[in-house]
C-alpha cells in the first residue's frame, strides 16, 4: 500500500468523538453555557461534586481543576488522600486513559489546535538532547519533584503542627496549589479569565506583567498550543501530570488496544497506525496481544479508524 495515497475512508470514530469531547467539555466547564445563554445551572452543582473526576468549577478547592489537582492539594493540607488515590486507580484500571481521549477539556483544546488542517509533524524519536523519549520523561521529572516536596507535609501535619504550618509557608505557591505553574487547565480556565478580567477592571495591560514567573509561563503555554497545531497534545505528551500519573496504571488497565499479528502488514507495507497517532507511539514495537504505548496511549482509537486491515482491535481484560 502506498501510504501517501492513503485516507481515511471512515471517520465514524473520530465524528462521535468530537461530539462526545465538546459535550463533556461543556458539562465540565458549565460555567461557560451559564455566561452564554445567561441561565443559571446551580442545580448541576450537587452532581459535580460528588464525583470528584468531575469536581465542580465552584468549588474553591477545585480551582477548576481535578481529581490529581485535588490529590496534592490534601497532601499540602496535610491529609494523605487514601479514598482520592484509590478512586484514581480503580478509574484508570476500569477505563484506562480513555478520560484523555475523550473527555479532557484541555485534551479538546490541543484536538482543535491540531484539526488546523497542516502538515502533522514528528518530534525524532531519539538522538540529541531534545528528542520524544527523553522529552516524555518530563512530565515524570514534575511529578516526582512534587511529590518529594508535599508528601513529607502530609506526615509532618501528624507529628509536629507548628513545624507543618512553616514548611508549607516557606512552600509559598506550592504549598498552596502544588499543581498549578504545570497545569495548563489552570492556566487556560483560572489564570487567563482572571488575567482579562483584571486588564477591564484596571482598563490597562499593566496586570499582564504583574507575575513575571506567571508571564514566562504563560508565553510557554502559549507556545505550546501553537506547536499543538503542528504536534498534537505536545502538553499531554510531554508536561501533563494526569498523564504522567495515569501512565502508571495504565499497564495493568483492564481496558487496552489489541493487534492481530495475522491481519497486521507492518510498517514496511503499511504503518498508517503510527503515522496517525497524535501521541507519536510506535504502536509496531509494541506486543500484539496488547498495547498502551507504555501508558502514553489515550484510546482516541484513530489508529483503529485508520487500519485498512482492520488489525486494530479494543481489548477487555
Ligand atoms: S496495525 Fe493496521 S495500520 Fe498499523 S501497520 Fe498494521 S495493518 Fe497497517
Ligand atoms: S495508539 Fe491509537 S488509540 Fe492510542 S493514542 Fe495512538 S492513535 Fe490513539
Amino acid at each position: 500500500m502506498n501510504i501517501k495515497d492513503f485516507k481515511i475512508k471512515n471517520h465514524s470514530i473520530t465524528i462521535f468523538r468530537r461530539i462526545f469531547q465538546i459535550i463533556a467539555f461543556f458539562i465540565i466547564n458549565y460555567l461557560i453555557l451559564e455566561i452564554i445563554f445567561a441561565i443559571n445551572l446551580i442545580g448541576l452543582e450537587g452532581l459535580l461534586k460528588v464525583l470528584p473526576i468531575l469536581n465542580s468549577a465552584r468549588n474553591p478547592l477545585s480551582n477548576s481543576t481535578g481529581i490529581i489537582e485535588i490529590i496534592f492539594y490534601s497532601f499540602t493540607a496535610g491529609i494523605i488522600p487514601i479514598f482520592l488515590i484509590g478512586v484514581f486507580i480503580i478509574i484508570i484500571l476500569f477505563t484506562n486513559r480513555f478520560f484523555c481521549g475523550w473527555i479532557c477539556p484541555i485534551g479538546t483544546i490541543q484536538d482543535a489546535c491540531a484539526a488546523v488542517p497542516t502538515k502533522k509533524r514528528t518530534v525524532k524519536i531519539s538522538g540529541g538532547i531534545l528528542n520524544h523519549k527523553s522529552l516524555l520523561k518530563i512530565k515524570y521529572i514534575i511529578v516526582v519533584f512534587i511529590l518529594l516536596l508535599v508528601v513529607p507535609l502530609a506526615i509532618i501535619a501528624t507529628i509536629n503542627w507548628p513545624f507543618y504550618i512553616e514548611y508549607r509557608a516557606n512552600l509559598g505557591d506550592f504549598g498552596d496549589n502544588p499543581l498549578s505553574y504545570f497545569s495548563l487547565s489552570e492556566f487556560i480556565f483560572v489564570f487567563f479569565p482572571d488575567l482579562i478580567r483584571q486588564i477591564i477592571e484596571t482598563r490597562s495591560i499593566a496586570p499582564i506583567f504583574s507575575n513575571l514567573i506567571v508571564f514566562i509561563i504563560s508565553i510557554f503555554y502559549i507556545a505550546l498550543l501553537v506547536l499543538s497545531v503542528w504536534y498534537p497534545r505536545l502538553y499531554c505528551r510531554y508536561i501533563c501530570p494526569f498523564a504522567a500519573v495515569s501512565s502508571v496504571v495504565s499497564e495493568y488497565s483492564f481496558l487496552k488496544l489489541s493487534r492481530s499479528p495475522v491481519k497486521c502488514v507492518g510498517r514496511a507495507e503499511c504503518g498508517i497506525c503510527e503515522k496517525v497517532c497524535p501521541k507519536q507511539i510506535r504502536i509496531l514495537d509494541e506486543p500484539f496481544e496488547f498495547f498502551t504505548g507504555k501508558g502514553e496511549c489515550n484510546l482516541c482509537l484513530k489508529c483503529k479508524e485508520a487500519c485498512p486491515y482492520k488489525a486494530i482491535d479494543i481489548k477487555i481484560g
